[in-house]
């Protein structure tokens, strides 16, 4: 302990304490703890008015309806959009605070005044909401006192077990039957998409006791000196059940005196449907860039080469256009605010690229690819400072905001009859689905849904008409063209749909939002391609899902290639890749 403190008091100076020497016990300041404990009770007050709010929107949209043709919806999902564009949250989220919120008001008012007297945090409200809502009023009413007492005492994972128990004394008979109506809420999740990500499963207890077995009989199949800890066992067994795959090949380091009494061969993987988007210059071990693994976000290069060379892959020729200059954004003012903020490379070096795709070529299987070079000789750009400012394509949007706060004029869309500048429809215009290879140039150019906030990845996302598409009249209403697409998921496209949220868009793809209450946001396609040396910096978890380019070839030219590989089997054909 004092050896681990003392190092660390060198790095951080006099952010510490000072050193009090050794002694029996270690003692806290109690003024200390009786003020962390004020603080957390005015945060949970805070957080039950921000409780109440939520749930306070959510009640007066649900109060009003939209008609939308012959159809007649209440605009209660367009609370939550709303509430989650306000706190910086997902839409699930605004939803849970909503539900809570509701659930507090009608049916927990001892619980609800404690939250808001500060005694309880969200965390134990929430476990309260959850364990409790789907039981009858009834029952809810007759448990509350004593789950208010047991919520003054536990943290939020006893406390479930403990409401758990006490539902299940007070209301058996409601008990027995939520345990089946409550099989039908399993569901597994991919969450937490970072270097590492989440997959996460609720499923019935005896089938959740199964898997864990086998993953555990997986894991197991390895020789006693396989150097991975348990975990990392665990883990590349769940991978390989999943991969149907007979057995975990062990790693053990085998000689004479020690050889390995499990199965070592490494199976062949062929992921089918993952894609990655590689930078040819990267591809090439040229230059270091991050690559994009579509449904998931940025990834290293070496990562992204790794792939790529196990995958089948396909050329995409994309045009490069400055985006701050097509936006009508003071150009110089962006890059100074990119350079300013260390991305350097001076001029128009530093400002934010769209690579719209022209064309594709064909499907080949992957090969080989040039080592990477050694670091030295690498083009990385300039190198720019670790920590500190923001670099994302957030700058931009922030520079956009400033711009059409001072003109509105910037925030009209760039061709309002949704005709993309043509005169007359160029072929497929005037029909409503979108050709193979314009929905893949679409999803392409977006990568994720454009509504802000919302990542739901391109291959999961809708095409939808920016200005609508007329059945009747196609000639008249928005044209079937890249300029007047851009990827949605069901959620925001069926609130576009209700016309609550309207998007325009702008020069570059950029799309600009107003919601029927005022509020505004702007996103950009995610293929925005970015610089930045990575190589230096402690990657995730804070690397922008959008990326800031540094280009170092005129922006305004179209020359820039870049490969997508897909880590798949498929033969050499033109289909159009999986994204
Ligand atoms: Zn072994
Ligand atoms: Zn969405």
């Amino acid at each position: 302990m004092s050896v681990g403190s003392q190092v660390m008091s060198v790095g951080y100076g006099r952010a510490f304490a000072s050193y009090a020497g050794p002694q029996k016990k270690p003692v806290i300041d109690g003024s200390l703890l009786r003020e962390i404990s004020e603080v957390a009770c005015l945060e949970n007050q805070a957080c039950a008015r921000k409780v109440a709010l939520a749930a306070a929107i959510w009640d007066s949209c649900v109060h009003q309806t939209v008609q939308i043709g012959e159809h007649i919806m209440d605009a209660g999902n367009y609370a939550a959009s709303e509430t989650a564009k306000a706190l910086g949250c997902s839409k699930t989220v605004a939803d849970t605070l909503a539900d809570v919120g509701m659930d507090l008001r009608l049916r927990l008012p001892a619980v609800k005044a404690a939250f808001e007297a500060g005694e309880l945090d969200l965390a134990r409200v929430r476990a309260i909401y959850r364990t409790t809502n789907c039981y009858s009023l009834e029952a809810a009413q007759r448990a509350e006192s004593e789950i208010l007492h047991a919520a003054r005492r536990m943290s939020s994972g006893p406390l479930a077990t403990e409401i758990a128990a006490t539902m299940q004394r007070i209301a058996p008979d409601e008990t027995a039957e939520l345990r089946k109506k409550l099989a039908s809420l399993t569901r597994v999740r991919y969450r937490h998409k970072d270097v590492l990500a989440t997959i996460e499963a609720d499923l019935e207890a005896a089938d959740a006791a199964a898997c864990w077995q086998l993953i555990n009989e997986m894991a197991a199949t390895v020789c006693n000196r396989d150097p991975r800890t348990r975990n990392q066992r665990l883990a590349a067994a769940y991978s390989a059940l999943l991969r149907r795959e007979e057995y975990l090949p062990c790693s053990c380091t085998e000689d004479e005196d020690h050889p390995c009494s499990a199965k070592r061969e490494v199976p062949d993987r062929r992921a089918p449907l993952t894609t990655v988007t590689i930078d040819l210059t990267t591809l090439a071990g040229l230059s270091d860039l991050p690559g994009y693994l579509a449904g998931h976000g940025l990834i290293d290069a070496e990562y992204a080469r790794e792939l790529a060379a196990n995958g089948d892959w396909q050329l995409i020729l994309t045009e490069a256009s400055n985006l701050a200059a097509k936006l009508g954004v003071d150009g110089d003012k962006a890059a100074g605010l990119a350079s300013s903020v260390g991305l350097g490379g001076g001029g128009a070096a530093g400002t934010p690229v769209t690579f719209h795709p022209l064309g594709r070529g064909l499907r080949r299987r992957g090969s080989s690819f040039p080592e990477r070079a050694a670091s030295g000789s690498l083009d990385r750009g300039p190198k720019v400072p670790v920590g500190g400012c923001y670099r994302g394509s957030y700058t931009l949007i922030a520079a956009m905001e400033a711009a059409i706060a001072s003109n509105p004029a910037l925030a009209e869309a760039v061709h309002p009859d949704g005709h993309g500048g043509f005169t007359e429809p160029p072929a497929g215009a005037l029909s409503y689905r979108p050709s193979a290879a314009l929905a893949d140039c679409v999803r392409h150019r977006d990568r994720t849904c454009r509504h802000p906030g919302c990542d739901v990845p391109a291959a999961s996302c809708e095409i939808d008409h920016v200005v609508p598409y007329r059945h009747r009249d196609p000639a008249r209403g928005g044209w079937t063209v890249s300029t007047n697409l851009h990827c949605l998921c069901r959620y925001h496209h069926m609130l576009k749909t209700m016309g609550v949220w309207i998007p325009r868009m702008l020069a570059g793809g950029a799309d600009y939002w107003v919601s029927s209450s005022g509020t505004t946001a702007i996103t950009l396609p995610g293929s925005v391609v970015g610089t930045a040396d990575l190589s230096g910096e402690s990657l995730i978890p804070h690397i922008p899902r959008k990326r800031l380019a540094k280009c170092s070839t005129d922006p305004a030219e179209p020359a820039v290639a870049s490969a997508t590989a897909a880590a798949g089997s498929a033969a050499d054909t033109a289909d159009p890749a999986p994204f």
